[in-house]
């Protein structure tokens, strides 16, 4: 059982599909089991896309996920990580399969609706990242 980190984005939040989200979670089996409202500081999102700065997208980045609250949470279930990432759909939007979340919820590349830790070890950073209190 793998535990990963789920962000929905501050588009979707301002659409008021937060619960339509977290329903496909639990549909497909995921449980959340950590959960906050929470409006990133341009701090906390320069941090936590640490990975993409100095990338063409990272300004544009920071300015959306610092445009409103997110819903942060961790999802927990067999084959976490990579079953959200499959609920979730592409990154890019345009190529996101049908009946995925970045199909339905996204509004661009860049304000596509959700994340998803993409690997154990982001998982693990990830998760200390927004609930350093730990999970119960
Ligand atoms: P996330 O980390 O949000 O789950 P991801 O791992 O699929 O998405 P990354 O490559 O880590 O994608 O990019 C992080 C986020 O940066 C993307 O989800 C998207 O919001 C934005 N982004 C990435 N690439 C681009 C791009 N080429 N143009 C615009 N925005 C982008
Ligand atoms: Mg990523």
């Amino acid at each position: 059982v793998e535990t990963t980190l789920s962000i929905i984005k501050p588009n979707a939040v301002a659409k008021n599909v937060v619960g339509k989200i977290c329903d496909r979670f639990e549909q497909a089996g995921l449980q959340i089991v950590a959960a906050r409202m929470l409006h990133l500081s341009r701090e906390q999102a320069t941090a936590f896309y640490a990975e993409h700065q100095g990338k063409g997208f990272f300004e544009e980045l920071v300015g959306f996920m610092t445009s409103g609250p997110a819903m942060v949470m961790v999802l927990k279930g067999e084959d976490a990580i990579a079953r959200n990432r499959e609920i979730m759909g592409a990154t890019n939007p345009a190529e996101a399969a049908p009946g995925t979340l970045r199909a339905d919820f996204a509004d661009s590349f860049t304000e596509n609706a959700v994340h998803g830790s993409d690997a154990p070890a982001t998982a693990e950073r990830e998760i200390g990242f927004f609930f350093p209190e730990g999970i119960c």
